[in-house]
């Protein structure tokens, strides 16, 4: 199945991606763990997204069109995928419709209130988990003992530009997948397992047909 996770930054788009990703074996592709691998160790690309990320602000359509369709090229990817945080704008959502044919589009909707605590408090592991603050951990993930961190751009003032270019630029992919019926609603506001059922369902729905 080749599905889409739309929803604004902190709906929670990575956390579901990764339990979608290891309940149904499908390859979880996150343009955002891309760049930043690309930051970490200091590539080209890596120093092109930078200053995009750092400020809030998206990196350029044709970089992120072409590592996504490079990396849709990758053996893993034939039997579907789970794609998180890409497309963000429509002529992103233009481009994969020249090499995808898309099963789903899930909406996680959450209301923008809830967005700044959530991201402001997430906490993130180089294994991939991630966490809040709320859930009362220590400095260190409790799942491989890594230090965790925030990342740079889960700063207050980072979040709000964030939201900001995702009611401009992203949200209108809402509308671009609806009128081609391929857009699931989950209430992103339910917890982590609620949420999770909700797309455990589409999917399995999806497999029975
Ligand atoms: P994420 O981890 O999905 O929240 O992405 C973090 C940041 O990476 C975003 O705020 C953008 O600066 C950049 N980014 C990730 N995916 C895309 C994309 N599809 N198009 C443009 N920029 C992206």
């Amino acid at each position: 199945m080749k599905l889409i996770l739309l929803g604004a930054p902190g709906a929670g788009k990575g956390t579901q991606a990764t339990r979608i990703s290891d309940k149904y074996n499908l390859p979880h592709i996150s343009t955002g763990d891309i760049l930043r691998k690309n930051i970490k160790e200091g590539t080209k690309l890596g120093v092109q997204a930078k200053s995009f990320i750092d400020a809030g602000q998206l990196v350029p359509d044709e970089v992120v069109i072409n590592i996504v369709n490079d990396r849709l090229q990758q053996a893993d990817c034939n039997n579907g995928y789970i794609l998180d945080g890409f497309p963000r704008t429509v002529a992103q959502a233009e481009a994969l419709d020249k090499v995808a044919k898309i099963d789903a589009v899930i909406n996680i909707a959450v209301d923008a209130s809830l967005i700044v605590n959530r991201i402001t408090g997430r906490r993130m592991c180089a294994c991939g988990e991630s966490y809040h603050i709320s859930m009362g951990i220590g400095d260190t993930c409790p799942k491989c003992g890594a230090k965790l961190y925030q990342r740079d751009d889960d700063k207050e003032e980072t979040v709000k530009a964030r939201m900001q270019v995702y009611d401009t630029q992203t949200a209108p992919l809402i509308d671009y997948y609806t009128a081609k019926n391929l857009v699931i609603d989950v209430d992103g506001g339910k917890p982590l397992n609620e949420v999770f059922e909700q797309i455990s369902k589409v999917i399995d729905d999806y497999n029975k047909k």
